[in-house]
């Protein structure tokens, strides 16, 4: 770990004052400080804003969800209001990381969480995401783990949040407060594709500090399914999952949502299932053909072949789970 410079914000104006360039903020510090031990991340200030007052959850008139920046992943994961209306987001939250790490982990953090490839984090390889133009080491080494959707050839790495897939289906909003003040970003337009810059992962601005994120009410009769498979059933990254969000009236798809994990190089949400689903029985067949769909555009390597048809029975699953809830 190479030496930085510490400050403590205490309030959001001031934070975002303290930016200075190779600043990072840290919040509860479970990418952060593990990448800066690996010599992966090396900001010359870390600027402290756990003092922040931006830990409500707060429900707006309109039935939405104002969540701020600094609340804990085991806390909204907990919320009585996100697990009876937002259930998706729950059950995503409780199906990360561990509960240590979830007391820590914050709503901002966790939508900036950076990617979990191997080569990534060992800066014995080659990696243009750490190190812009040295090349992939995953491209031809082990990729089990890489994406299969919205891959470049210089860029094949996966990200690794489950909270923010479920934010994908659920159409949040990202608040953001920079220098040139305020902006909401929705969170579909936040994450950038690989392309030629994989090093370039959001739309934030250096200094640009996440002040909170909202949700829009679901759709009334609306229900919702998170569904994650991975290689063991706890503390691991999905090898595939699927955030859902459907409204059944006679038998029929009246609105679905759709975001897909652990095979996108961001969040992944699938308009071309969506259009599977809308105005379809709401059966096995329908929910098979929204999975096809999902999947038409799916770039597989050597090690990932296996995800496409994993990504596929993940998303016809969780479909059916969400119209039995409904
Ligand atoms: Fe780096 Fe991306 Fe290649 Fe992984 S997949 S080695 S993060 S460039």
């Amino acid at each position: 770990m190479q030496a930085f410079h510490y400050k403590k914000a205490s309030n959001v104006d001031g934070a975002v004052a303290s930016a200075a360039p190779h600043t990072s903020f840290i919040a509860g510090g479970t990418t952060l400080v593990d990448l800066m031990k690996l010599n992966v991340m090396n900001p010359a200030m870390l600027v402290d804003i756990n003092a922040l007052p931006l830990e409500k959850i707060e429900k707006l008139p309109d039935g939405g969800l104002r969540i701020g920046a600094m609340v804990r992943n085991s806390d909204l994961a907990h919320d009585a209001t996100v697990q009876k209306e937002f259930a998706v987001l729950s059950q995503a939250l409780l199906s990360g990381a561990s509960p240590q790490l979830r007391n820590m982990a914050t709503t901002g953090g966790n939508l900036l969480q950076r990617t979990r490839c191997y080569y990534f984090r060992d800066t014995a390889y080659a990696c243009n995401k750490r190190q812009p133009g040295s090349g992939c080491a995953a491209m031809d080494g082990d990729n089990r783990i890489h994406a299969i959707l919205g891959t470049s050839e210089h860029c094949i790495a996966t990200h690794p949040s489950d909270m923010a897939v479920a934010m994908m289906a659920l159409e949040a909003v990202v608040h953001l407060r920079g220098a040139n003040g305020e902006r909401s970003v929705p969170l579909n337009e936040f994450y950038c594709l690989p392309g030629n810059t994989p090093q370039i992962e959001n739309v934030l601005a250096p200094g640009d500090l996440i002040t909170h994120v909202t949700i829009p009410a679901l759709p009334e009769g609306a229900s919702s399914y998170y569904l994650k498979r991975r290689d063991r059933a706890s503390y691991e990254f999905a090898l595939a999952s699927a955030a859902v969000i459907t409204q059944v009236q006679g038998g029929n798809l009246q609105h679905a949502r759709v975001a897909l994990g652990g095979v996108g190089t961001i969040p992944w949400r699938s308009k071309e299932a969506e259009h599977a689903l809308e105005g379809k029985p709401a059966n096995d067949e329908t929910f098979r053909a929204a999975a096809e769909a999902a999947m038409r555009g799916a770039k597989p390597l050597h090690d990932n072949a296996f995800k496409v048809e994993l990504a596929k029975r993940t998303l016809a699953r969780a479909l059916k789970a969400a119209t039995q809830v409904a």
